[in-house]
């Protein structure tokens, strides 16, 4: 795969995409496709209890609606949706168990979360005291009821990244990131894994996504090099906010694209997210495809981005 750029939408469906996940979308595919690069779209259903296949649907042809295209995905192609992967995650969750790398771990709060994303509001927990149990202390819980999740054990080191649109970003793993979850104890296996073996065995050199995942980004970096593989170069995007400074989100509500889609054409909506991101000077109807040529992360803002005025 080498000498290919490949840049991917990553949705997951469990919501209607919302203003903030069109405006990341957007500058994905015109990152990907500004450098002459492929996009493909996977489908990030790994959670079975968030994951709806009506709004996956939905989802596809949102960004199709913009004038957002890619080269392979789901449901087209075979082997895009996390449901279907699991032999790989399954692969190296067993490769890192054999290293040493994985521990069991019985704290419920952290692995409530641990198939989706953290998003804003979703601090997950990082190490915890399950690491070190005693034999007599882990015997006691193997024998319990209660099956463990799994964690990974972060070494004490520094990961730095150079996003494509930030610059350079630090992060300890132990003391900043700290262990996190592989696998939950109802065996779905965890986003942080998922989301590293799939950028690395589909060939993905370019991940852009909002700037709510940059602190996951030296994790999986050090998973996939861990695990033997060459990680992506990653661009973390602005989060849009509400007039009232709240994040937008899938969660919320907030502006979906149900509602878009009845109040603007594409290029009307393009337009103003093009505007939003820095990338025109005015809020005019403009194509996705017409702003590939001029597009450069120079020209978008860092920090969040207040709807307020466009929207
Ligand atoms: N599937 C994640 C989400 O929709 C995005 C994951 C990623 O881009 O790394 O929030």
């Amino acid at each position: 795969m080498s000498g290919i750029i490949r840049g991917r939408f990553a949705p997951s469906p469990s919501g209607r995409l919302h203003l903030g996940n069109m405006a990341s979308s957007l500058l994905a595919w015109l990152d990907a496709r500004s450098l002459g690069g492929e996009i493909i779209f996977r489908l990030e259903d790994l959670d079975p209890e968030r994951s709806y296949m009506d709004y996956a649907e939905l989802m596809a042809g949102d960004l199709r609606w913009l004038g957002l295209d890619w080269d392979a995905g789901w449901p087209e192609n075979a082997g895009f949706s996390q449901g279907e992967r699991t032999e790989y995650y399954r692969a190296a969750f067993d490769e890192l168990e054999s290293r040493g790398l994985i521990y069991r771990c019985w704290c419920s709060r952290a692995e409530r979360l641990a198939a989706s994303a953290p998003h804003p509001g979703e601090a997950h927990p990082g190490s915890c005291r399950c690491r070190s149990l005693s034999a007599p202390e882990l015997a006691e819980r193997l024998h319990g009821k209660r099956p463990p999740a799994y964690k990974a054990a972060v070494p004490d080191e520094t990961v730095t990244i150079i996003d494509g649109h930030l610059g350079k970003y630090k992060q300890n793993l132990a003391r900043e990131g700290g262990d996190f979850i592989v696998r939950r104890s109802d065996g779905v296996f965890a986003y942080q894994l998922a989301v590293s073996v799939d950028d690395a065995l589909m060939g993905v050199t370019r991940v852009v996504r909002a700037e709510d995942l940059l602190s996951s980004a030296p994790r999986q970096k050090w998973l996939i090099e861990t695990l033997g593989m060459t990680a992506p170069d990653y661009a973390h995007a602005p989060l849009l906010t509400a007039p009232d400074g709240r994040k937008l989100s899938k969660r919320d509500g907030d502006l979906n694209m149900a509602e878009l889609r009845e109040r603007y054409t594409p290029e009307e909506l393009c337009g103003r997210l093009a505007y939003l991101c820095g990338l025109i000077d005015r809020p005019e109807p403009v194509k996705a495809s017409e702003l590939v040529a001029g597009f450069s992360w120079s020209k978008v803002p860092r920090g969040e981005i207040d709807i307020s005025g466009v929207f």
